[in-house]
């Protein structure tokens, strides 16, 4: 029976991976064409694309070889030579790209697209829910594979030329929208290499080779700037004043940077802890660089003063974010939370420890709170009355 269920799953994943082909149609610089040859499946249904901030799915045709052309009914079984369906793609304005919104876009002046899996590309699976293990390719034939649905998502840019940097033996592939990011390298890429090489050796088996970073200029009127990590590449935004990139804005971006590559190597922690831990070790990997930030507790005494929901602890937080998404209480997990871990960090090295050595070992219960074990191992240092204390201001 073993050797049966072994061969099975040898034929099953020996099958060939899809290919999803984009195409520019013709005229249309807001419109993008998919297709994907699903002749070899046989039979099949398609899984619709993972969501994020609403629940639309591509409208998918079956195309036969022939040329007639049917709807194709999600999570309904058919078989089908090609399945296309088409992308609309918003314009970016003088504002820049808004990397928060993850939305399919194209910049009409410099000419390159974004694609985000959310919404976009739905999988294609044969009977069983695992889908079949597609690559997706842009036009200029750069391709890249659908991550699990597990992972964080899949972006797909093109039309930008990406320089190359080595940091330590890792290859971080860089693009932007932004003439002063490349004129700045020299500037920004010792900070981020020292950044980087710290945040890595925290997690000493990570398996994180490649790092490409995408720098999108963002206006300083516009009022927001963001960060956001998918499977392989991560997005910042750069704040430009009236087209300049200034100083003082270095320190931002590269917190950002740092901020999205810790998503990047810790993937196992619940929504509270991976914010938190990814924005306190973003601040804390700047002390390695000439550039620093606001510490956590300074921003927190600030920021507490004016928030509704100062006095919500990170774990209730948790709980309305994850089960009522009540976004409200996002923001503590960026500035509550960091707080809590410069404490943990401060009592432990008060101790000759650090939360460095810590973190790769740290476990959560399903509930988002710290594990039993992670506690105990935490309070065999710091004692159990400061732990409570801790824990009584911020969790
Ligand atoms: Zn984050």
């Amino acid at each position: 029976m073993l050797t049966l269920l072994l061969s099975t799953a040898l034929i099953s994943s020996a099958k060939s991976p899809l290919t999803y082909q984009l195409e520019q149609v013709a005229d249309r610089p807001d419109l993008i064409a998919v297709s994907v040859e699903t002749k070899q499946l046989g039979t099949f249904q398609a899984l619709p694309a993972k969501t994020f901030t609403n629940d639309t799915q591509p409208v998918l045709f079956c195309v036969t070889t022939n040329g007639s052309q049917s709807a194709v009914e999600y999570q309904t079984p058919i078989q089908c030579d090609h399945v296309t369906w088409q992308l609309p793609l918003a314009e970016i304005d003088q504002n820049g790209f808004d990397i928060a919104e993850q939305i399919d876009s194209y910049e009409p002046r410099k000419g390159w697209r974004f694609i985000s899996e959310f919404n976009s590309l739905p999988r294609f699976s044969m009977g069983n829910d695992d889908p079949v293990p597609a690559q997706v390719c842009t036009p200029d034939s750069q391709c890249g594979w659908m991550p699990n649905a597990d992972q964080p998502p899949l972006f797909v840019i093109w039309g930008l030329k990406p320089i190359e940097l080595d940091v330590n033996g890792k290859a971080v592939k860089i693009t932007t929208d932004t003439e002063q990011i490349l004129q700045t390298v020299d500037k920004w890429k010792p900070a981020l290499e020292s950044q980087l090489n710290y945040l890595i050796s925290l997690y000493p088996d990570n398996t994180v080779n490649q790092w490409d970073i995408a720098f999108f200029r963002r206006d300083k009127q516009a009022g927001s700037v963001s960060g956001a990590a998918g499977s392989d590449k991560i997005l910042i935004n750069v704040i430009l004043n009236d087209g300049q990139l200034e100083d003082n804005e270095m320190p931002m971006l590269l917190k950002i940077a740092a901020h999205e590559s810790m998503h990047l190597l810790n993937t196992n922690s619940p929504g509270w802890a991976s914010e938190s831990i990814a924005e306190y070790y973003a601040i804390k990997s700047l002390d390695k660089t000439p550039y620093d930030f606001a510490s956590p507790q300074t921003q927190w005494q600030n920021f507490k003063q004016s928030f509704p929901f100062a006095t919500t602890g990170l774990l209730e937080a948790n709980s309305r974010v994850s089960k009522e998404q009540q976004y409200q209480y996002y923001p503590l997990f960026y500035v509550k939370g960091p707080a809590f871990w410069q404490a943990l960090d401060q009592s432990l090295t008060d101790k000759g420890e650090s939360l460095d050595t810590r973190l790769p070992t740290l476990t959560f219960n399903k509930d988002g709170r710290l594990s039993e074990a992670s506690i105990a191992d935490l309070t065999n240092v710091i004692g159990e009355k400061k732990w409570y204390e801790i824990a009584n201001l911020y969790l």
